[in-house]
């Protein structure tokens, strides 16, 4: 088996996602309640027993959630950059499990069998970072709180067999959305959340022959609607003449059934 993913599901509400190797299992983000990840884990058929490492993309509480007490449970690692790392060290509210592994953007490891190569991305969190993580060939590329697709970003997601991209907003939804207007600046920034259009323009860089599945991710509940998102995203996959590539719109109640590279025809 090479390469796969499952989503356990993704927004504002909480994200995890499930990757697959030959060499076992690890985690991106845990940002539901334990009880709530198992819960999601069973329902995907993933065993919560084979996970064996959580890698943290920033410390916002909808990726974070779960991560101490899942980790101690299972007696596995979170792997947290250094910054972030020190930043909840220092909060002191216990937000880290027993066991840490510190990365530093820009560095690989490995866990699972896999390599995973940490990279910084534009969002406002002390030490944010999206992932590209390798196994045998293959590449899954991870961005899911991201301001702007920037060229280090461009770099690491391009030439992934599976891409994971945000996608959080519809601007006149924001627009005309009740959320104050320092939230809707901050949203809207360099340094918050990709809208829509941003995600789905970036996809003439990001897409490559190699691409075989497309996850958009972190849909906004309520300036962002599910079927919208599908919509442009099929729009832009016929206009690059690209139906071949399977295309899920993450949502955040359920989970998206698990895909393995080497099982897609
Ligand atoms: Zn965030
Ligand atoms: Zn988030």
């Amino acid at each position: 088996m090479n390469l796969g993913i499952t989503a356990l599901g993704s927004g504002s509400g909480g994200n995890s996602f499930v990757v697959h190797s030959a060499g076992g299992n690890i985690l991106i983000d845990a940002g539901f309640s334990r009880k709530e990840l198992i819960r999601r884990m069973l329902e995907a058929k993933v065993n919560p027993e084979s996970i064996q490492a959580v890698l943290l993309s920033h410390e916002h509480d909808d990726h974070l959630k779960g991560c101490r007490i899942f980790c101690d449970q299972f007696k596995i690692p979170l792997c947290v950059s250094f910054e972030t790392w020190n930043y909840l060290r220092r909060q002191g509210k216990n937000k880290l499990p027993s066991n840490i592994y510190q990365f530093v953007p820009g560095d690989k490891f490995e866990f699972a069998g896999m390599s995973i190569l940490p990279f910084t991305v534009q969002h406002d969190a002390v030490d944010p970072v999206g992932f590209v993580i390798r196994s045998k060939e293959k590449q899954i590329g991870f961005a899911s709180d991201l301001g702007a697709v920037n060229a280090l970003a461009k770099m690491r997601l391009n030439n992934s067999d599976i891409l994971v991209l945000e996608s959080n907003y519809d601007i006149d939804m924001l627009r005309q959305s009740d959320r104050q207007i320092h939230l809707k600046k901050r949203i809207a920034g360099p340094h918050g959340h990709l809208n829509n259009i941003d995600a789905i323009e970036a996809l003439n860089d990001l897409l490559t022959e190699k691409t075989k599945v497309l996850m958009l991710v972190h849909a906004s509940s309520e300036c962002n609607d599910y079927e919208l998102v599908r919509n442009l995203a099929y729009a832009q996959l016929e206009k690059m003449r690209r139906n071949d590539i399977i295309m899920k719109v993450v949502e955040q109640d359920r989970s998206v059934e698990t895909i393995i590279l080497d099982k897609i025809s």
